[in-house]
Parts: structure tokens; sequence; C-alpha cells
């Protein structure tokens, strides 16, 4: 069928107002927050905004007739590719579908459709005495949709758990158009287990249209220390023995000396400008409970080298200790034009080494890395500043970055905490898996999208799943027609 013909049928499904088609409109989908460099930037046929379930499955149904890709989108906050469509198709934007459906505060519950955003949803409920505790740094933004997709994780996540722990169930659209529902509001519900596949799926099983989230009470009481090192090290260790002394943090939160000359100028937090690195840590629960802790923080952090542990004692400035951390890349501009965010995770006992290893790759490449990240999961952000546009620069980055994957994985990490595999990271996977490994997870991308048409290109290898063979293929004989313009 031709371009204009399968134009006209999407606008038949989901109105003239929904669907985008010209290079102008198109272009900006071309990203996502990703770099470019390490994923490749790609356009789509057409974005369609649908605003139901049912106009969903009628447009996946066209896509599966006319061999088309579809790549699943939500903010396009993702870091590692997953919304750019790089084979080409329909991008299905679910911005639209943004409404908190539902609050049960007696089942602590919401229903919620894919486009709400993560803040918002916890700024809803907040009057019910309840968050969403997955927090992403990138919460302001980001949806439902792409945290249940990238099983996406925050600060607070060290004590809540990540997004898989918040998911109750999914109504969502099959790879063959049917709307099914997983999961559901009974515990222990027998069968498969469904949601927990589809979470962190990155948009290659199904599109989610509607969540179950288990809504979290909000603490009696919280406590926000800022604690300032003169070493990352000697914050590492202060790390360690906190966790070791079996406080389970709220969110443990590490910065080091260049994040802090970047954030501290913008926005004040309080950090001091000469630390080496400062730990963020909230405890929360009953009042008592965080009475008894915040002194014995107070009293390892000293004992492991603190030059300054600060309780911030109001709402405001709580407030403002956070914002220095969940802002601070969009400080980074103020070091260098651009910035490669790394999500690689550590066992914790191996973070100070890690650091050191961070250091070495910063100097045998002469990149300045700044360090800012979930110190209590050990799951690290090394932050690669440089310019593109200076001869070389990327690929040095690059190269320092698989440096510092290849050492995490060797030291038992994995490739990504939180920020998902995509494009971006497709080429590692076979470090950390085997063929098997590998083969077994195609396995169930085979069976729930035989046709390989849901997000080609991403999170696998090349050549595991039989349907990416397939949907390559479509591509390369669309292209040879000029049938679909990539
Ligand atoms: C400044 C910054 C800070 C960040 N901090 C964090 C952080 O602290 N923790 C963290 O985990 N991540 C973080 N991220 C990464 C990103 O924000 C998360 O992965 C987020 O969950 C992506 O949501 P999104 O709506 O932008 O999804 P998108 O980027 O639009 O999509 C991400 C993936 O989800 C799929 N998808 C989207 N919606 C659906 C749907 N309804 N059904 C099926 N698949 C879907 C897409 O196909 C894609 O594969 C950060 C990003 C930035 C730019």
């Amino acid at each position: 069928m031709s371009r204009n013909r399968i134009i006209g049928e999407l606008i038949a499904i989901a109105g003239a107002d929904s669907v985008f088609h010209e290079p102008s409109d198109l272009i900006v989908y071309e990203y996502d927050g990703s770099v470019d460099g390490a994923v490749e930037t790609a356009r789509p046929v057409a974005v369609v905004l649908p605003r139901n379930a049912q106009q969903i499955s009628e447009l996946v149904k066209l896509a599966n007739r006319e061999k088309l890709p579809i790549t699943p989108r939500g903010a396009g906050t993702g870091l590692s590719g997953g919304a750019v469509s790089q084979a080409g198709g329909i991008v299905i934007g679910l911005s639209r579908m943004n409404e908190i459906i539902e609050v049960d505060p007696i089942d602590r519950t919401a229903l919620v459709e894919p486009g709400v955003i993560n803040l918002e949803l916890s700024e809803f409920t907040t009057p019910y005495g309840f968050s969403f505790a997955p927090d992403p740094s990138s919460q302001r933004a980001c949806t439902i949709g792409g945290n249940v997709a990238e099983n996406s994780g925050g600060p607070h996540c060290l004590k809540y758990g990540v997004t898989t722990n918040h998911i109750l169930g999914l109504e969502m659209v099959l790879p063959d158009g049917r709307i099914v529902w997983v999961g559901g509001r009974a515990p222990g519900l027998s069968g498969y287990d469904l949601t927990a596949a589809m979470v962190g799926s990155e948009g290659l099983l199904g599109i989610v249209t509607k969540a179950l989230v288990r809504l979290t009470p909000l603490p009696e009481a919280i406590s926000v220390q800022l604690a300032a090192f003169p070493t990352m090290e000697a914050a590492s260790v202060a790390v360690s023995r906190i966790i070791g002394a079996g406080i389970i943090p709220a969110a443990l939160e590490m910065m080091d000396q260049l994040a802090i000359q970047a954030v501290e100028p913008v926005y004040h937090a309080g950090y001091p400008m000469d630390a080496g690195a400062v730990l963020l840590i909230e405890v929360d629960g009953l009042r008592e409970d965080v009475d008894d802790t915040v002194p014995e923080i107070t009293r390892i952090c000293t004992e492991s080298g603190a030059t300054t542990v600060r309780n911030a004692r109001t709402k405001v400035e709580r407030d403002l200790l956070w914002k220095g951390r969940k802002m601070a890349i969009a400080a980074m501009g103020r070091l260098a034009p651009a910035y490669y965010l790394h999500d690689t995770v550590v066992p914790r006992t191996k973070l100070p080494a890690t650091l050191k290893h961070v250091e070495a790759v910063s100097r045998e490449y002469k990149l300045p890395i700044a360090n800012m990240f979930h110190a209590g999961d050990g799951n690290l952000h090394p932050l690669m500043l440089f310019d593109r546009h200076k001869k070389g620069d990327v690929e040095r980055v690059l190269h320092a970055s698989k440096d510092l994957l290849t050492y995490c994985i060797e030291v038992g990490g994995a490739l990504s905490g939180e920020h998902g595999i995509g494009t971006e990271k497709r080429g590692y996977m076979e470090l950390v898996f085997t063929g098997e490994d590998l083969a077994a997870m195609a396995g169930l991308k085979n069976a729930f999208d035989p046709g390989g048409l849901f997000n080609p290109e991403k999170l696998f290898p090349k050549g595991y799943v039989c349907g990416e063979v397939r949907a390559l293929r479509a591509k390369a004989i669309a292209q040879k027609h000029g049938i679909y313009p990539m």
C-alpha cells in the first residue's frame, strides 16, 4: 500500500489531529534522551497519538497487515534509544492517554492511563496520604508507561523497590491487536506472572494502555541529612557502614566534586563547594524510629571522616537538598555542551574499586566524568562530559564507555540499573548472557510477537529474534521501493 493510503488509514482510525507525517513534525521524534552517536536517530513514517486502547488495537492490526514496525513512546526521556523507531514504521505516542482514572485509598491502588506523568501521580495522591514510590530523576516529565517499560528506579527505590514492585496489573494491546489484562487486585493470582514479564520489556511485548499501581502511604516523619566528605572513598565507606549497621534509608545518594561544582552555583542547595563528595541520606517512617536513626547516621558519617553533617529541618530545606540532586543533570551544561550518562550497577562492596576505575578512565581518555548516583544500590551514573563538535570527542566517549561497562560486568555488575538496554547497549548483551540465556529470552519475545514488529532492533543482539530478521527484510524492501521514507 502506498504511503499516502497508509496515512489515510491512520487518520481514519485516530483522527486527523492525531496523525503527524510531515518531516517538520517527525523530526522531534527522531530522538529520545540518549546520546546521538551511541544511538542512531531514525525517522518514522508517521506518529500517531491515540486516545484509547481500541484505537491502538486498530493501529496495530493495520501495522500487522502492512508489516510496519511499531514503536511505543511515552515522554521520550529514555536514555537507551527505546522510543526511537530505528526500523521505521509507526510511533504510537501515549501522551494523550493521561487520565488518572481512579484512586482507591482502601486498597491503596490507582488505575491510570500510560501517559500520566510520574510526579503528577504522586502529587494527585498526596491529599489521600499516598505517593507512587518509584521516583526517577526525570519524574517531572517521564510517564508511567515508560516507567513500566523500563522498570524504572529512583532515589527512593532503595527502600521501596523499583517499578516492578509497584505494578499490580496492566491492560495492554498485544502485537496481534488483542486487548488483554494481566495481573489484578487480588494478591497471589495463579498462572504465569505476565505482569512481571511486561515490566522491563522495553515495549517489545505489548503496549501498556492502563496500569493498576500500588500506592505507598506517606511516612509520618522524614529526615534528610547532608554529609560532606573529603573524598569519594570516605563517602563510599560511610555508605557501606550505614547499610552494614542494618539501616535501610529511604534514599542514599552520592555526588562527587565535579557534580557539586555544576549544581551548587545554580540551585544553591547548600552543598559545600570544597567537598570531595556529598551524601544525601533520607530516612523515613515512624517519628520515634526516625529520631533514633538520625543520630546513628551522624555518628557513622563522622567516624567515616565526614567534615559536615547537616539535618534539613523543614520541608523547604529538604526539597532544596533534593532539588540539587534531582535537577543535577540539567546543570551539566555549565561544564560542557554534551554529556553521556551511564547506568551500570555493581555489587555495593565493589563501589570503591569501581569509582577508582571511573577516575582511571577519566584520566586515560582525557574526559571529565561527574558522578551522581544511587549509592545505596550500587547503581552508578558516571556522566561523561564532552563536545560533540570537537573532532574525536564522540569516539573517545564511546571507547571510554566500553571500557567502563566491561569493567563493571567483570566485577559482577549489570549493564543497566534502570535505563534499559534499547539499542544503546544491545551490543553488550553477550558480555553478560550466554547464547542459551538470550535464546530463552528471545523465545518469550517470539511467543508474544512472532512477526517481530514491536520495537524491533532493541534489547537483543542482532539475529536472536526471528521476527526481527523479517522486520529488517521488510524495511529493506520498503526502502528499495521508496514506499516508506526512513
Ligand atoms: C535527566 C534524566 C534523568 C533520568 N533519571 C532516571 C532515573 O533516576 N531512574 C530511571 O529509571 N530512569 C531515569 N531516566 C530515564 C527515563 O526517564 C526513564 O527510563 C523513564 O521511565 C522513561 O519514560 P518515558 O515516558 O520518557 O519513556 P520513553 O523514553 O518514551 O520510552 C522508553 C521505553 O518505553 C517504551 N514505552 C513507553 N511507553 C510505553 C507503553 N505505554 N507501553 C509499552 N512500552 C512503552 C518505549 O518503547 C521505550 O522502549 C532519566 C532520564 C533523564 C533524561
